[in-house]
């Protein structure tokens, strides 16, 4: 049945979940003209996330880091359509998606399914907030470019607020005061980039209020960038010394009110002490957590019971316990870091993958059809058998793919004052150094990596 189906053109509905780094890789791999490709996402563009903490300050224009949806569909062989939705239920059972506009403008339809026979989930992940009280109302996050605009909209309200008429010191210092929470990249490439913001612009435009300016990085743990090596570690704390930006470690926030959070330092003797920090910008950097979407998913499969951090996938990145259902990325738990890197070579495997199937199941095809050509004509035989023979071994070599394996290329992380840390392992064996050469690197490896995935 599905033979006749593929002779008369059927092709499968292949439906792609995001438009982040792990989708947007396997599109950009994937020979469309194999499968019937609809894209599902809210986002009608890639985000280039590496150089979003430079879009706080104005660094970067925020839009050289995006990249149109429809573009890269443009440049496919075959045509794919884009759907601007977010999928609200995978059901499992039936193999369909619901699908929900939840932009400005909608239409009278906003709320329809969409059926699949393929389906890849690359929906990233959520912030996490742990459920603090204050967090969602009071703070900025920083993973999308309406929270990197909003936060430059508010260091500059803190800064002309500083600056009105008759404003208190005490009130200058807290709205002058900068305070980043969760030490890991995102927390110091931002509180980086703040600190030159200020030397670069505050401090020329509003030299009267400029000293009460202040950045605070506050960690749970003992100390910040924890996947770094110690002596990274050690540089960018004597670096953020230099530059007068606060570290906190020990220290969990527990609360958090519209001017001030409330944090338990551990001190030395093993002692607890409650302590309430003043802000003016509040900028929440705590990590990941799982969509709803995901969770709900989850919670269809018995075999996705003991899993907590996202979907857990097999080596072929297959959702464990599913059919028909992969997953990229930051919402996927393949024993990887939650990272581009792995999200985007993960949607590159993805597309090998898929891009293997639709050559096998022609390859299959012609087997078939020239099988039955020689019950028909076995006049011909010998030529048609040495066809078959000859497909049947392109058939052995495509259909032994590799399962997936992330090839690390290093981590790198900015950490302001034109400086970077880098624990790189691709250049002679372990290289981990910082300073004024690793941020020239730092760019260039970046850039290269943006032009590598054209
Ligand atoms: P994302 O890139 O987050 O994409 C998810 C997509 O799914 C989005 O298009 C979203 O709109 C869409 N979506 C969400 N919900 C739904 C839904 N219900 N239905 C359909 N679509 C949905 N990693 C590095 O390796 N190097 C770095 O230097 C680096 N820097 C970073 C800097 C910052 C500020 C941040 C926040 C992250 C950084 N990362 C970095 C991590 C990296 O961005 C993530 O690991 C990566 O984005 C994960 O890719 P993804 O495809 O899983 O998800
Ligand atoms: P993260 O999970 O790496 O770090 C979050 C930090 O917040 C942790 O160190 C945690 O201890 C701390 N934290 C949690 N709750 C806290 C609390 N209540 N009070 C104080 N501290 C608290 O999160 P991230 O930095 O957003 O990174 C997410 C992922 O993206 C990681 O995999 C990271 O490697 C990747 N990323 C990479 C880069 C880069 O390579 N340059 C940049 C940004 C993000």
């Amino acid at each position: 049945y599905l033979y006749v189906l593929g002779s008369i053109g059927y092709q499968k509905n292949l439906v792609i979940l995001g438009t982040g780094w792990g989708s947007v890789a396997l599109l950009k791999k994937l020979d469309t003209e194999n499968y019937n490709v609809i894209v599902v996402s809210p986002r009608n563009y890639f985000l280039f996330t590496p150089l979003l903490p430079s879009c706080t300050t104005g660094n970067i224009e925020h839009r050289s880091i995006m990249e149109p949806v429809r573009q890269i569909l443009r440049s496919k062989k075959a045509s794919a359509m884009y759907y601007e939705a977010e999928c609200t239920h995978i059901d499992a059972e039936r193999k369909v998606i619901k699908i929900s506009d939840n932009s400005d403008v909608k239409g009278d339809v906003h709320v329809t399914e969409v059926p699949y026979d393929m389906l890849v989930v690359g929906v990233g992940a959520e912030n996490a907030t742990f459920g603090i009280p204050g967090v969602r109302e009071n703070s900025c996050f920083l993973k999308e470019i309406k929270d990197a605009q909003a936060i430059r909209t508010k260091i500059m309200d803190c800064v002309e607020t500083a600056g009105f008429k008759d404003q208190k010191p005490e009130e200058i210092s807290r709205l002058m005061h900068m305070v980043v929470v969760g030490g890991g990249p995102t927390g110091v490439e931002f509180a980086g980039e703040l600190r030159d913001f200020f030397d670069e612009d505050i401090k020329k435009l509003v030299p009267e209020i400029a000293d009460s300016f202040k950045v605070t990085l506050v960690e749970a743990l003992p100390n910040v960038l924890p996947m770094f090596s110690k002596q990274l570690i050690d540089y960018t704390e004597s670096t953020f010394k230099e530059e007068h930006i606060e570290i906190m470690t020990k220290t969990m926030v527990k609360n958090v009110t519209d001017k001030y959070i409330e944090a338990e330092i551990s001190r030395p003797d093993g002692k607890k002490e409650l302590t309430r920090i003043p802000y003016g910008l509040l900028v929440w950097a705590t990590g990941n957590a799982l969509r709803p979407l995901v969770k709900d998913l989850m919670s269809q499969i018995p075999a996705q019971k003991d899993s907590r951090r996202g979907l857990a996938v097999n080596e072929y990145l297959v959702v464990q316990g599913a059919r028909d259902i992969w997953a990229v990325g930051d919402c996927a738990v393949a024993g990887y870091a939650p990272t581009a890197q792995v999200a985007s070579q993960e949607g590159a495997f993805l597309a090998r993958l898929f891009n293997n199937m639709a050559k096998t199941e022609a390859l299959e095809a012609k087997v078939h059809e020239l099988s039955s050509s020689l019950n028909v004509q076995p006049g011909n035989s010998a030529q048609v058998v040495q066809e078959i023979e000859s497909t049947e071994r392109q058939l052995r070599r495509i259909k032994d793919i590799k399962p997936f394996h992330y090839s690390h290329q290093g981590s790198l992380a900015y950490i302001g004052s034109e400086k970077a840390v880098a624990d790189v392992a691709w250049l002679n064996g372990n290289l981990a150094s910082g300073g004024k050469l690793t941020y020239l690197f730092w760019r260039s490896a970046y850039l290269s990596m943006c032009f590598s995935s054209e």
